[in-house]
């Protein structure tokens, strides 16, 4: 029906006819003349339908927003005075011969060019309509983009495509399993996969040597942050390779797509190990485009005359931690306040400051309200933190954990509110984590999943499991995790000691996980792998707000498609034919 994209259009083609085919995006009348903004998924084009076309004028009359129209017209340049440098067609317009209208179209429930005005909710009930949006066709035509370079580049070094079945088993990535009813094993049911862990595992025992799949993978968590319970994994996995080769193809793949995609050229990977990335940004994936850093006092602290920071200065699982901020003497006592509000949010009990107004006047020329009881290390402190007039020191005092989580999020909110960013990317890798970490209960986990090998061996991992690390690696970008991975255990001695480790009984191995440890057993080559988050790169390659930006059809912070009202409820027969009663909703207490 079509010769040309609306959005494709330019001078190469003046003097051509051509046939348009899209939605009339805008429809304005100047006094005799209509103007059509004719919209596909490729951009606008002006159509101009003058009276002395009559019948598509008439037509061209008839149209209002979003009806879908074929134009058949020339191309000419805008008068003088008209163009618009800032629209890609700006400098043609479609004299219009022939309007056809292909279908019409209710009032929109929102103007596409209005659409901040209405809620996400509505946006996301009327979907195929918000996906009209230019913004939001070029973020999914983006998309579109580097899956194919993905494709290109994996394919190119040699991974195969294989697919790996969504009616499985629980996995092991250690969320929720989304479950599926199984209507021929009566009270059995399949788990929809957090991931292709095992499977790709298994291609490996089978000699594939190199797997990759764009994988949809299910965890049914609460949706905290910006997450989805259904969402898109770019999965690897490898034999006969270590952290190196592994990590070589996957920084190889991010530099191709932002070379290709974006032409910005991301260097080489720093790379930092976990313990070096919890002390100097409490975070295992630190934004390194910030430049503050926590600084341990501990040993200052130890002897202060004052608890909060002398109690977990000398408590072995207790932290003390500065974080010095150029310049910070400026935030006001409500910034301040609400810094303190929103390190509560981590568990942080305070958050104690000093302003140093002018540092050769000694305490004097401090303001704070701790000061008193820093004055036997106030100028050591100084010193270590490096301290300028001008400048503020923050302070977090507890359990390691909570100072880590709480001045390592002040530190990104810091970086954002004062805008401190020294550069537009920062990828790095973050190696040498530790196999397990301990729960609350006390009991150890697996850090990254049960099937990382440690750097260590089995009888070395019975003896101390806490100290060991793994042969884990987690790509970060601008304080985002994109991806991680590791090489894995491929004998079945090592796993019976990390399943014994993490208290799983011989009999919970065999249910679980009983066909890998078999498979171990079947000659299983070294092998390792690594998987990147395919919404939340594109959310970080687009500037995305919401990872729902970059997702045709997300579902809902409460897990829900306010388009299609899924999940929706089944009728008695269906579940009759799973065997399935349910039980009475719990009616709410009078
Ligand atoms: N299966 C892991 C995950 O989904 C990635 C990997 O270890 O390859 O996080």
């Amino acid at each position: 029906m079509r010769s040309h994209y609306c959005g494709d259009l330019n001078t190469s083609h003046l003097d051509q006819e051509v046939q348009l085919c899209g939605w009339v995006h805008r429809r304005r009348d100047h006094g005799g003349v209509i103007f059509l903004d004719l919209r596909d998924r490729n951009g606008l084009a002006q159509v101009v339908v003058d009276p002395d076309t009559e019948e598509a004028f008439a037509t061209a009359d008839r149209a209002r927003n979003e009806y879908v129209l074929k134009i058949s017209g020339r191309v000419r340049h805008r008068p003088e005075g008209t163009v618009n440098p800032n629209m890609p067609t700006g400098e043609i317009e479609v004299l219009a011969k022939q309007v056809e209208v292909l279908n019409t179209a209710e009032t929109p429930p929102f103007q596409l060019d209005e659409h901040g005005k209405v809620g996400e909710d509505v946006r996301l009930k009327y979907r195929y309509v918000d996906l009209r949006r230019p913004e939001m066709a070029e973020k999914l035509r983006f998309r579109s983009r580097v899956t194919h370079q993905i494709r290109n580049y994996l394919e190119e070094q040699g991974f195969l495509d294989i697919e790996t079945p969504i009616l499985t088993r629980a996995t092991p990535e250690g969320a929720r399993d989304y479950l599926v009813p199984s209507r021929t094993h009566e009270g059995q049911f399949f788990a929809l996969p957090q991931s292709p862990q095992l499977f790709k595992q298994l291609l490996m025992v089978s000699g594939f040597d190199r797997y990759y799949q764009i994988a949809k993978c299910f965890r049914d968590e609460d949706l905290r942050a910006d997450r989805q319970p259904e969402f898109t994994q770019i999965d690897l996995e490898a034999s006969f390779v270590d952290e190196e080769n592994i990590m070589g193809v996957a920084e190889g793949m991010i530099r191709t797509i932002f070379k290709e995609a974006k032409d910005v050229d991301l260097g080489e990977f720093p790379r930092m190990p976990y313990s070096e990335a919890m002390n100097r940004y409490g975070s295992d994936k630190p934004d390194l485009r910030i430049p503050l850093e926590l600084v341990d006092v501990n040993d200052l602290m130890e002897n202060v005359d004052f608890k909060v920071f002398s109690g977990p200065a000398s408590d072995p699982k207790g932290r003390v931690a500065a974080l010095k901020v150029k310049g910070g003497a400026e935030l006001s006592r409500k910034q301040i306040d609400e810094y303190t509000k929103f390190v509560g949010i981590y568990g942080a009990r305070g958050l104690a400051w000093i302003k140093v107004n002018e540092k050769t006047k000694g305490l004097e020329g401090l303001q704070s309200p701790i000061v008193k009881f820093m004055e036997p290390i106030v100028d050591q402190l100084l010193e270590r933190v490096g301290a300028e007039d001008g400048d503020i020191i923050f302070f977090g005092a507890d359990k390691a954990k909570i100072v880590n989580e709480a001045l390592g999020a002040l530190r990104c909110k810091l970086g954002e509110d004062l805008d401190l960013y020294t550069r537009e990317w920062a990828p790095l890798w973050v190696v040498d984590f530790p196999m397990f970490e301990e729960e609350d209960d006390g009991r150890l986990s697996a850090l990254h999943h049960p099937f990382t090998a440690p750097l260590c061996s089995p009888e070395e991992l019975k003896a101390d499991p806490g100290k060991q690390l793994s042969r884990a690696y987690d790509m970060v970008l601008n304080g985002t995790e994109l991806g991680g991975g590791s090489i894995r255990i491929h004998n079945q001695d090592m796993q019976e000691a990390v399943f014994d480790v993490l208290g799983i009984s011989e009999a919970e191995q065999e249910e679980k996980f009983g066909f890998l440890l078999d498979a171990l057993k079947f000659g299983a080559p070294p092998h390792g792998g690594l998987a990147f988050g395919l919404d939340r790169l594109m959310m970080l390659m687009t500037g995305a707000q919401s990872i729902r930006e970059v997702i045709a059809f997300p579902k809902t912070q409460s897990a829900a498609c306010v388009m299609t009202d899924a999940p929706g409820e089944v009728s008695k027969a269906q579940l009759k034919e799973l065997n399935l009663r349910l039980r009475a909703k719990p009616q709410p207490e009078e």
